[in-house]
């Protein structure tokens, strides 16, 4: 068995389990391989292997991506996203799962309009209050929520949150639980042009735990496909 198909079934099995502990349907959590900085032969070896969600961090790299690859892969915008590479993104992504300005939310919105489509979009919570991390304020989500529903050509569907990195993944239950909760908060407001069926949270080191929380999209890179090397 290859490096990657051991991964990704152990990967599998720890999703199915957290499923099970959680009382949870396995449909009901994407498992979205990261596939940042990795090259298109290793993502040819995971679609032999199923998986059809993949994510990336660089606009143009999603895009190159979705140029040679079979065009019934789901491709998910990760990263954080500069207003001028929207162009790259609006048309290949299924979803943007980090919208984290207004100036951007309006920007998807009007790339979307002139491609005729409504853009799925989460929006990008700071659930830490970190310093070195996009997002926007847990207590400011619902605000900025019901600011950006009145752009027409997008649709939040939920929440992403990137959690801090701990070496226990205990120690980021709370910022899950956290996000679902805030979600919840959100989904009773019955914004327009809103839901909140998705819950993006969980990595390498802490999904089984996000499962646990409620994530509906889980975003694993280096567990299935091995570290990335960030100097090539
Ligand atoms: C890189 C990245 C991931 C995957 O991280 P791993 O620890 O390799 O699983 C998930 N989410 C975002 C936003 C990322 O940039």
């Amino acid at each position: 068995m290859s490096f990657i198909e051991n991964n990704l079934r152990d990967v599998e099995n720890r999703i199915e389990r957290a499923c099970i502990r959680s009382g949870r349907s396995r449909n009901d959590v994407t498992l979205i391989v990261v596939s940042k900085t990795k090259p298109v032969s290793m993502i040819e070896e995971v679609i032999g292997l199923g998986p059809r969600d993949f994510g990336e961090n660089k606009p143009q790299e999603l895009r190159d991506k979705y140029e040679v690859l079979p065009k019934d892969l789901r491709w998910h915008m990760i990263g954080n996203l500069q207003r001028n590479k929207v162009k790259y993104v609006v048309g290949r992504a299924v979803m943007i799962h980090s919208v984290n300005s207004e100036k951007l939310a309006e920007e998807i919105d009007k790339e979307s309009e002139k491609h005729g489509l409504i853009m799925p979009c989460l929006v990008e919570v700071n659930m830490a209050h970190e310093e070195t991390k996009q997002g926007i304020a847990p207590e400011e989500a619902a605000e900025f929520i019901r600011k950006i529903s009145l752009l027409n050509n997008i649709r939040i569907e939920g929440l992403m949150t990137v959690a801090p990195y701990v070496a226990d993944p205990e120690l980021n239950r709370s910022c899950f639980r956290a996000l679902r909760n805030l979600a919840v908060d959100i989904a009773a407001e019955n914004i327009d042009n809103t839901n909140m069926r998705h819950l993006s949270m969980g990595m390498t080191g802490d999904f089984e735990v996000a499962i646990e929380e409620g994530a509906t999209m889980i975003r694993v890179g280096t567990g299935i496909l091995g570290e990335r090397n960030y100097s090539i």
